[in-house]
C-alpha cells in the first residue's frame, strides 16, 4: 500500500502525521512536508503543542504511596507464609 509519497493528499499525510510523530520519526523530513506549506505549518503547530504537553506533563516517578503499597503487600505475603 505504499503510495507515491510526494503525490499523497494532505488528508493522507495528516492521517499518518500523528503516527509519524508518535513513533519518533522526524515528520519534517517527509516528502509531503517538503512540498506542502499547509502541512508544514500544521506540523509546526503540532510540535509546539507536543512540546508544551511534555513540559506540562513530565514523566513522573511512581508515587511514594505506590511503593508503600507494594511493600505492605510483600510483608502481607511473608506473614502468610510464616503462619502456614
Ligand atoms: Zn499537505
Amino acid at each position: 500500500m505504499i503510495k507515491d509519497l510526494k503525490n499523497m493528499t494532505c488528508e493522507d499525510f495528516q492521517a499518518q502525521m500523528a503516527e509519524l510523530i508518535g513513533s519518533g520519526e522526524d515528520a519534517s523530513t517527509h516528502p509531503h512536508i517538503q512540498s506542502c506549506e499547509l502541512c508544514r505549518a500544521l506540523l509546526a503547530d503540532l510540535e509546539t503543542i507536543a512540546e508544551a504537553a511534555r513540559q506540562l506533563f513530565p514523566v513522573v516517578d511512581p508515587p511514594e504511596h505506590l511503593w508503600e503499597q507494594i511493600e505492605s503487600k510483600l510483608k502481607e505475603q511473608e506473614g502468610e507464609s510464616d503462619s502456614r
